[in-house]
């Protein structure tokens, strides 16, 4: 019978571990255009009452469910990926012109790339692990939409956004 218990126990305890592996951190981000300014940006703050831009004009929103561990992990991926360009950009002595605007480039990116991990955090209302393997053994599972031509994953949510407001142009 305590033979038993502790089997299960242990099954359980295993069964626990690889839920928390698997387990997705759902949340909302929001994109938001004003059609005034043309600006578009995301958000993690809902608003479901609207809000107005700087210039007065009501914002127009699309709320986006999504899974934030997914969104962290793939671009946690982009985030080695510059680091490795950055590294490599930086061994090569040649054309030392074209390094440097690239070299800014890329920091300009990583620093987007931060941002968007912390509005993740932000959206959680906490810190989210990534998903623990490879790329290769996520590959299937996170949202790639496109990897552009510097690597860069772009997932479902970030892929081109202006095409969501397009969208509800039409309605
Ligand atoms: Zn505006």
């Amino acid at each position: 019978m305590s033979d038993s218990k502790t089997i299960s126990l242990d099954a359980f305890r295993k069964k626990k571990q690889k839920e928390e592996a698997e387990k997705p951190y759902l949340g909302t981000l929001v994109w938001l255009y004003c059609r005034v300014c043309e600006t578009i940006e995301y958000t993690e703050v809902v608003a479901p009452h609207g809000r107005t831009h700087k210039c007065g004009t009501i914002v127009e929103e699309v709320e986006v469910p999504l899974d934030l561990r997914a969104e962290y992990t793939l671009t946690q991926f982009n985030l080695e990926k510059i680091n490795g360009l950055l590294h490599k950009n930086k061994e090569s002595r040649l054309r030392k012109l074209i390094s440097k605007s690239l070299d800014n480039a890329l920091m300009a990116l990583k620093q987007s790339e931060e941002n968007y991990i912390s509005r993740l955090h932000l959206a959680a209302g906490c810190q989210i692990p990534v998903y623990p393997g490879s790329l290769k053994d996520l590959e299937k599972q996170l949202p790639i939409k496109e990897i552009n031509k510097l690597g860069m994953l772009i997932s479902d949510f970030r892929f081109e956004p202006e095409k969501r407001f397009l969208k509800n142009k039409k309605q």
